[in-house]
């Protein structure tokens, strides 16, 4: 006689703990684990970017790194394994396969499973949204880089071509593939950067003249249609100022430094009376050089007021005013801009 109802499995004839199917042959008519037998990954031959549905990602990881986490991919477990692991070996079989042999373990209900299959992985060759543009030779804007009525400087094309690089770099690593940059060229003129988004271009503009002044334009350009949208491309024309740090000025009577332009002023340092102020840009009447171009000249003597300059290139003193603001020494040497036959002497 029993108290306890006797549960039996209907498979094996083991005692089972509830009704129906006893432990291990539940876990035995379970599908656990299976495996896809083929998994592809798609990616760029030009740039390693990679693809998932319709979306590329850039990705700095090799094949080799991806191709285990690629054949894990291929592996569904019933949603009451646990303790699940993967051990992956791969083997490639030419540039388009590879195959991974996998030993997969979990437990289900409590008892410990294993099994082991292989996946084929293909690798699929596609060139990305970016390269494909690059190499289309498509572009939506162009930066040109100007100077108002003079040449760029060197400083301002390297420092140009520095700001739009960092830009693009930015761009891209928040995930802005076509925000590239495809050329960059030297003119006469200035500099010209092709770029592959509106947006990039805009930030590039706003950035270059973030840090020389100026001003920009924009002349958008219908070009064609590409499904039932409008296709523009936009010229972006920078004016960097027509003065420069450090330039030297002629300014009625007296000489001044540029210090600072903006949009509608220039702030100078008055040569003359030895202090900054700020000047509208028609005041100037032409500019003498710049001060990184200074020559030195020796100041043969002070006296009365006065000091005697060895001019460098004549070997002829001349004697100029001292201005009451200039610390300069007899014997030793000064920094001067030349304006035809006067010395300027810098601060
Ligand atoms: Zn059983
Ligand atoms: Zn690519």
């Amino acid at each position: 006689m029993t108290t306890i109802r006797d549960r039996f499995c209907p498979k094996c004839g083991r005692p089972a703990e509830t009704d129906g199917l006893c432990m291990i042959c539940r876990a035995a008519e379970t599908p656990w684990a299976a495996c896809d037998t083929r998994v592809a990954r798609t990616h760029c031959p030009s740039c390693g970017a990679t693809k998932q549905v319709n979306t590329w990602t850039d990705t700095e990881r090799e094949q080799a790194e991806i191709a285990p986490d690629l054949a894990r991919s291929a592996v569904h477990f019933h949603p009451n394994v646990k303790k699940r692991s993967i051990a992956v070996e791969v083997r490639d079989i030419s540039p388009n396969r590879s195959r991974a042999y996998l030993t997969i373990t979990g437990t289900l209900y409590g008892l410990s499973m294993e099994k082991t299959c292989t996946v084929e992985l293909v690798w699929h060759k596609e060139q990305c949204d970016r390269c494909n543009r690059i190499t289309g030779s498509y572009y939506e804007g162009i930066v040109q880089v100007r100077a108002d009525q003079r040449d760029l400087s060197p400083f301002e094309l390297q420092s140009a071509a520095a700001i739009a690089t960092q830009i693009e770099e930015s761009l891209i690593a928040g995930g802005e593939r076509l925000s590239f940059i495809s050329d960059m060229t030297e003119s006469r003129d200035g500099l010209d950067i092709t770029v592959g988004s509106q947006h990039i271009g805009l930030l590039i503009v706003q950035g270059i003249t973030a840090q020389f002044g100026g001003r920009y334009t924009t002349h958008p350009k219908l070009v064609g249609e590409k499904n039932g949208r409008q296709l523009f491309r936009i010229t972006y024309l920078v004016r960097l100022p027509r003065y420069q740090r450090h330039d030297v000025v002629r300014l009625g009577r007296v000489y001044a430094e540029v210090e600072q332009v903006d949009s509608r002023h220039v702030r100078v340092f008055d040569l003359s009376e030895g202090r900054s102020r700020s000047i509208k840009e028609d005041e100037i009447l032409r500019r003498i050089g710049n001060a990184r171009n200074a020559q030195p000249a020796f100041v043969a003597y002070i006296a009365g007021g006065m000091m005697g300059i060895l001019d460098p290139e004549t070997g002829v003193t001349k004697e100029y005013p001292k201005k009451p603001w200039q610390t300069i020494v007899a014997g030793e040497n000064v920094q001067v801009l030349r304006d035809g036959d006067i010395l300027v002497v810098m601060r």
